[in-house]
């Protein structure tokens, strides 16, 4: 199991169901705390077949959906650990509105596709040149502009395909 793609409070886990969508490619997993809203696929189906605006932006929310898997690809196949496990910080840091991520390297090592030794030896250089303090499970964000520096494109990358699509993430 490898993370494609992540949603947060900017997104949907499941629309492409409202869109005819006939079965589900994926598996989706929680991984923070949070509220979240739920909806019978029927209901958002018939406001979508109600509304264009509604329907143009499920569209265009998969297609951020389907550019970050394929950003994935490409990251995973080019980009070294270091620079994917920054870009991945701070996107859930974006995605969760926090500095602080509740964590496990193994949970971590998982979604990158990296060995866990891997991520602990990163995280520990990370921790060196004062980016996070990481300490049993709970990583605290410290310098984002450093993170940001050591990530690879593919974090603003992605960031461009969603205000190119939606326009600027929510405030
Ligand atoms: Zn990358």
């Amino acid at each position: 199991m490898i993370e494609a793609a992540m949603v947060g409070r900017d997104g949907v886990v499941g629309a492409a169901a409202s869109l005819d969508g006939k079965i589900s490619l994926s598996r989706a997993i929680v991984q923070l705390a949070g509220d979240a809203m739920l909806c019978e696929v029927s209901t958002l189906k018939g406001a979508a077949m109600q509304s264009e605006n509604l329907l143009s932006l499920l569209i265009r929310h998969e297609q951020t959906v389907y550019a970050q898997a394929q950003q994935s690809t490409a990251c995973m196949a080019t980009h070294h650990g270091e620079a994917r496990l920054c870009r991945w910080l701070l996107r859930a840091r974006d995605l969760a509105r926090s500095d602080t991520l509740l964590f496990t390297q193994e949970f971590l090592a998982e979604m990158l596709g990296l060995r866990r030794t891997s991520v602990s030896v990163v995280a520990h250089t990370l921790q060196q040149a004062g980016m996070i303090k990481y300490r049993r499970g709970k990583i605290e964000i410290l310098n984002v502009e450093g993170l940001e520096e050591s990530a690879c494109e593919c974090y603003g990358t992605v960031n461009s395909h969603y205000r190119a699509l939606l326009g600027p993430p929510p405030k």
